[in-house]
């Protein structure tokens, strides 16, 4: 990790995640919740601080950009800069406002999450009626084995190991082959049809290197037809939704080598028919 010595401020920080690395950060206060989308100029703001830091990154390929609404506790009438505001959190219980069937948790930090789980679930489970403390404190979380695959460099690793000929690889940017999305699929008995492309994404890394899922989207959909998870047009239009809000943090970055890459992206989806999806709707079960 590469950080800035100096008060926390825009683009002072690279931290290598596995297969990528991130490079940020701003902050800025929003006044409504619709939206949230990191802005050109932010990247750009970004990039320059880095630069400074990291001369290569002029010449670096970036993939995308993600922005998230941080709830942040101040008091009353402070200064609102962000990175001031402390990362305490309150739990809130509104009994005051007559409220007793309504818990609040907010502010906190990665560091904090267990305790404030803790918290909020032994203020719930007393007023259900059970007042056992929660044990998380004690009690591993438990960790089921189709979350493995969202271990950067993991789903490489069990591939070279293997070298299966038979179990094809489904998404080349992070090596993810057919047996991983087949054991995240069958980790879910009986809602393997619920299965988005999104939740096989944040369960693996699919979608997540530099096509963004311009190719590993249609051959996750494709197996998963031929495996009958998905029939009728309802693979094609979660593929379409998948690629969709993986263009939403494409588009601040888009030049490039991401440039061409897009440019493929959506000629493959075109031709894939996305765009004229919604024509002659077969919601009763036609054929894809
Ligand atoms: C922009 C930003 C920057 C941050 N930076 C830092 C930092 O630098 N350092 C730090 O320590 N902390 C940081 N945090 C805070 C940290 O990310 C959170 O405190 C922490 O992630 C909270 O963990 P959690 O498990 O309680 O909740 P979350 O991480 O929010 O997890 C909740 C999960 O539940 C899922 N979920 C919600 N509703 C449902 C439902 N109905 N059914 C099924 N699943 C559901 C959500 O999709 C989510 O995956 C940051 C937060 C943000 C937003």
């Amino acid at each position: 990790m590469i950080n800035r010595l100096r008060p926390p401020g825009d683009g002072d920080i690279l931290v290598p995640g596995g297969t990528i690395s991130v490079l940020g950060t701003t902050s800025d206060n929003i006044a409504t919740l619709e939206s949230i989308r990191p802005t050109v100029e932010e990247v750009e703001r970004n990039l320059i601080q880095g630069m400074a830091m990291v001369p290569i990154l002029e010449q670096t390929r970036f993939i995308r950009a993600f922005s998230g609404v941080r709830p942040l506790l101040q008091s009353a009438g402070a200064a609102a800069d962000g990175r001031k505001a402390s990362r305490g959190f309150t739990l809130f219980d509104h009994e005051a406002q007559g409220l007793s069937n309504l818990a609040t948790i907010t502010g906190g930090k990665l560091t904090t999450f267990r305790m404030m789980a803790e918290r909020t679930s032994d203020l719930v489970a007393a007023r259900l009626g059970n007042n056992t403390p929660c044990s998380t404190a004690t009690e591993p979380l438990p960790s089921g084995a189709a979350v493995r695959w969202t271990e950067p460099g993991f789903s490489a690793r069990y591939w070279y190991r293997r070298r299966d000929p038979a179990d094809g690889i489904l998404c080349e940017c992070e090596m993810v082959p057919e047996s991983a999305v087949d054991a995240i699929v069958d980790s879910a008995p009986g809602a393997e049809k619920q299965m988005t492309l999104q939740a096989i994404g944040i369960r693996s890394r699919v979608g997540k290197g530099s096509c963004q899922g311009a190719f590993c989207s249609l051959r996750v959909t494709s197996h998963l037809y031929d495996r009958g998870v998905y029939d009728s047009r309802q693979g094609l239009r979660l593929t379409r939704e998948f690629v969709g809000e993986r263009f939403k943090g494409v588009r601040p970055v888009l030049w490039g080598q991401q440039m061409p890459q897009m440019e493929l992206a959506e000629a493959l989806h075109c031709m894939m028919g996305f765009d004229h999806l919604d024509d002659g709707d077969d919601e009763n079960g036609g054929e894809a």
